[in-house]
Formats: C-alpha cells, sequence, structure tokens
C-alpha cells in the first residue's frame, strides 16, 4: 500500500490547538471517518453535522424492516446516539445542515433545524460524506404523498405507515433496479402486488444473460408483472399513464438511480468526477485543502481498470470513511484506498443473486478478449434442502485469468460468490480456481463444490 506525505497539521494544528475535524454526513461514510479518528486519537475534536434526525443506520436492513410491524426502523441504527456521544466522544449533531464550505477559510456553514439558528463551525479537516439522493421523476402528479422514494429511514417510515396504515393491495415500482427488486420480493411476500414498470428494454443491464433469464423466469413464476420500454407520462390519482398504457396501483415507489449529493462540494469549488461524484485521489483527498471525500458521494478505485469508478455500495462507504480517519490522524504516512472489486449481493424471493469483478458489459467497454462459461449445480450434497445455482465465468482468453462471476441459485450462494472474489483479488486463473481445497460436506456443498464445477469447465474453454 502506497504511503504519502502530506502538508497536513497531524494532531495538533498550528497554534497548538487540539486537531478539529468536521464532518458533512453522519451515516456510513460519515460515522466511520469519525470513529476512526477518535480510535487513533482520543484528543481529536470531531463534529459530525447530518440533517436529518437519525444516527448512522443501515439502509440495507430497510426493505426487510417493512415485514415487522412492531419492530422500529431506529432498530436499524448502527450506534445508539448516547454511545456516538458518550463512548465515541463524537460530538454528533442532528438536524444540522451544512450549507456552505469556506475553504478558504476552512469554515463551515450550518443550519440547526431544532432551533432555527445559523452558525459557523471551522476545521483543520473537514470530511465530505453527504451520500447521494434518488433521482426524481419529474412528470405530473410525481409530487403527490402516495408517491415514495425508498432511500431513507424516513422513507421507510412513509412506506411502512401506508403498507399498515392503508392496507394496499397494490404498489407500482417505476424502475427495476436492485433496490425496487428486493422491494417486489418484500412486498409480494407481504400480499401486496407488485407490479414493475421499467424504461429499458430489460432488467439487470450489467448482469449477463444467464443470470438474467433466471430472474426472468422466477419473475414470470411468481406471476409478477414486469413491462419493460414502459414511457411514463403522467400519474393522475391512482393511475400511472404511459405510452403504453394505463396502470392502476394504491402507491408508487420510483427508483429510477442516483446521484451523488455533490451541490455544496461544488459551489465551493470541489472538483467532480466519474458519474458527477466528488473527485478523490488514492488517499480520498478532493482538490480542495484538507478536504477527504467518501462513501457514496464520491469515486471509488475500482482495482481492476486501475481508476475511479462510481459504485455506491455500504461496504466501500465504510471502508473508505475509516480510511479517511486514519489519514487525517497520520497526514504524514496516509495509505491510499485498496479500491474496490464491484463485488455485490441481493435477495429476490428464493434466490440469491450476485455479482464480482468485471461485468460482460465493462469488458466488452475496454475491448478485452474475454471467455464466458457457465454451469448449473446443485448447492449441496446428499442432503436435503439443497438447491441449484448457475454460476457465470469470464475469464481471459489463453491465460485463463479470471475477470468476472455471476452467479444465481437457491441455497448457498454468497459464499461462494465471496470465494471468487477473493480469487478475483489475487488475480488467479481459472486453472488456479479449480485446484482451491473448498470444504465439503453434503450440509454445504456436493463433494466437487459449484466454483469447482466452473472452473473445471471454465478450463476446458480457455
Ligand atoms: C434501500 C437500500 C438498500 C441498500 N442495500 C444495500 C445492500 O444490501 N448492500 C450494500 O452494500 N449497500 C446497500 N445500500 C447502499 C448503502 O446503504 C449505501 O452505500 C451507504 O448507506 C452509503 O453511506 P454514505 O454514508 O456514503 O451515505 P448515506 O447513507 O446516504 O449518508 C449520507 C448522509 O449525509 C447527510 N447529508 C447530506 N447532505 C448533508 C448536509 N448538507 N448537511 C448535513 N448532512 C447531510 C444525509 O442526511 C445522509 O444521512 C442500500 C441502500 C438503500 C437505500
Amino acid at each position: 500500500m502506497t504511503m504519502a506525505g502530506s502538508a497536513g497539521v497531524g494532531k495538533k494544528k498550528s497554534g497548538g490547538n487540539l486537531m478539529k475535524t468536521v464532518i458533512i454526513g453522519g451515516i456510513a461514510g460519515g460515522l466511520s471517518a469519525a470513529s476512526q479518528i477518535r480510535r487513533e486519537d482520543h484528543n481529536a475534536q470531531v463534529i459530525v453535522l447530518e440533517k436529518s434526525g437519525d444516527v448512522s443506520y443501515a439502509a440495507c436492513g430497510m426493505p426487510y424492516n417493512l415485514f415487522y410491524k412492531d419492530k422500529p426502523v431506529e432498530d436499524l441504527y448502527a450506534l445508539s446516539l448516547a454511545a456516538i456521544r458518550n463512548e465515541r466522544g463524537i460530538d454528533y449533531r442532528q438536524h444540522h445542515e451544512a450549507v456552505k464550505i469556506d475553504p478558504a477559510r476552512k469554515e463551515v456553514t450550518v443550519i440547526d433545524r431544532e432551533h432555527s439558528r445559523e452558525y459557523k463551525e471551522n476545521y483543520d479537516y473537514l470530511v465530505y460524506a453527504t451520500g447521494n439522493q434518488p433521482n426524481r421523476l419529474n412528470l405530473p402528479g410525481f409530487d403527490e404523498a402516495d408517491v415514495f422514494y425508498f432511500k431513507t429511514l424516513d422513507d421507510t417510515r412513509l412506506v411502512k405507515n401506508i403498507i399498515y396504515e392503508k392496507s394496499p393491495a397494490n404498489a407500482i415500482l417505476i424502475g427495476s433496479g436492485y433496490t425496487n427488486l428486493e422491494l417486489v420480493d418484500v412486498l409480494y411476500n407481504m400480499k401486496v402486488t407488485p407490479i414493475i414498470l421499467e424504461k429499458a428494454a430489460t432488467i439487470l443491464p450489467s448482469f449477463a444473460e444467464e443470470i438474467r433469464s433466471r430472474m426472468l423466469e422466477k419473475i414470470g413464476e411468481k406471476g409478477i408483472q414486469l413491462h419493460t420500454n414502459v414511457d411514463i407520462i403522467e400519474k393522475k390519482g391512482s393511475v400511472v399513464r404511459t405510452a403504453t398504457g394505463d396502470f392502476e396501483g394504491d402507491m408508487v415507489v420510483v427508483s429510477i438511480g442516483v446521484r451523488p449529493n455533490t451541490a455544496l462540494f461544488s459551489a465551493a469549488g470541489g472538483e467532480l468526477g466519474v458519474g458527477g461524484a466528488v473527485k478523490v485521489d488514492r488517499f480520498l483527498r478532493t482538490n480542495l485543502a484538507d478536504v477527504f471525500a467518501a462513501g457514496d458521494c464520491a469515486e471509488h478505485y475500482v482495482r481492476q481498470l486501475g481508476r475511479n469508478g462510481y459504485m455506491p455500495l455500504g461496504p466501500a462507504a465504510n471502508k473508505q470513511g475509516r480510511l479517511v480517519g486514519s489519514n487525517i490522524v497520520n497526514s504524514n504516512a496516509m495509505k491510499e484506498f485498496y479500491g474496490i472489486d464491484q463485488t455485490a449481493v441481493f435477495k429476490f424471493f428464493d434466490l440469491t443473486v450476485a455479482t464480482t469483478g468485471l461485468s460482460e458489459r465493462q469488458l466488452q467497454e475496454i475491448g478485452t478478449h474475454y471467455v464466458k462459461s457457465y454451469v448449473d449445480t446443485p448447492t449441496r450434497g446428499a442432503f436435503p434442502g439443497g438447491g441449484t445455482m448457475r454460476i457465470v465465468l469470464m475469464f481471459e482468453k489463453k491465460t485463463g485469468l479470471l475477470l468476472g462471476g455471476q452467479m444465481i441459485g437457491q441455497d448457498v450462494v454468497a459464499k461462494r460468490l465471496d470465494v471468487l472474489a477473493t480469487a478475483i483479488y489475487k488475480r488467479m486463473t481459472v486453472f488456479e480456481l479449480a485446484e482451491l481445497d473448498l470444504s465439503y460436506s453434503p450440509l454445504y456443498a456436493p463433494v466437487w463444490d459449484p466454483l469447482l464445477i466452473a472452473a473445471n469447465k471454465a478450463i476446458k474453454e480457455v
């Protein structure tokens, strides 16, 4: 891991006072940075400005919280406010919104929404961890109260409220990305019939056709309406009007992509990069002096591409935040963010859908000479409760270097994906993958683990 020197002031700022860091955004990226600073420097002053009334929470658990009427959404908090303040020694301020950054004066203007007052907070270091926001559907009728965006804990409160208060019979889900697909699964199981409207010709464009076809089979098997190539015109009452027909729903959830929250940063002269995210170097520094960025608002270094990309997911936000914290404390020996391999997983009914490494689309974009092969295998040996899974491997022609892999299936899928992610991280070939000594007991795997079967098939096609 490369180290860098820096003109940073270390644990004490020039006047001899304690180092002071202001963090904008207090969820995964922001709180990770705050905690790491305090872990490494007990004397550091850390202020977290969070505009919502919540503290760091696991957004990934939000769809599943809907199942439980009596389980408060606050159960998703990673830590209580008291623990953040008292145990971690972080000055965490809810309902405090940063509205301006003055990089020359090293000062943030803040509005305390609870007490309707404005104040300025100066900093030695600033961490920008504002996350992203859902793209809005700016069409007539989509600003009504029965239209939801499922992004924050407040959104979850609203959706939960309508589900338990109004008992909707059906829901129109606009967009078929993974968050809406997770919601399809949850709503269906709660007896709210989902109807998916998708603008594109198909779903999951970053997945291989072999994976997508199994998803579509499952959608068909469950009798879920999926309409593709849909151009929405407007919403009138409970009817969503489209160029291909009208759809009636008791509620609407829009999930048509996200964009990084960068307005404050770019207004201060901050430079943006891939996907409109905050441009960061390998140390997660921005172009503004002593301003770092982490999480969904920032770029993510994609190891296999050797450059930054944008893939906003929980683990990267936590890791980037932690590294930013460490780099602030150790400003004379900063470490690089090691990057991501684009590993992701989600559940869809009894299927686990997962990906790691480069997608076929990316391989085509960069012009790699790759081979794709797939296998369908059982997930366990002679033991009840197993299922089947499909593994797609993509690897370099001739060398067999693993480039990417995707899986879909029942039972133990995520474990296999993580083995594959490890293999990609270590730049293994399909030949080496085939040699792995993976565990076997009929309860967990067939004697030839599905990954070994996939690797052996791939070897024949190198
Ligand atoms: C429904 C759902 C399911 C998900 N499931 C998964 C999953 O299964 N796996 C996975 O890896 N990832 C998942 N994610 C993504 C994951 O939750 C995010 O990657 C992660 O939360 C990003 O953390 P963050 O701190 O960068 O941003 P956020 O969590 O968005 O936090 C940013 C915070 O900054 C605050 N803020 C913004 N502007 C200001 C301002 N000016 N002043 C003060 N505060 C401000 C916001 O209020 C917000 O609370 C899911 C996300 C959603 C919405």
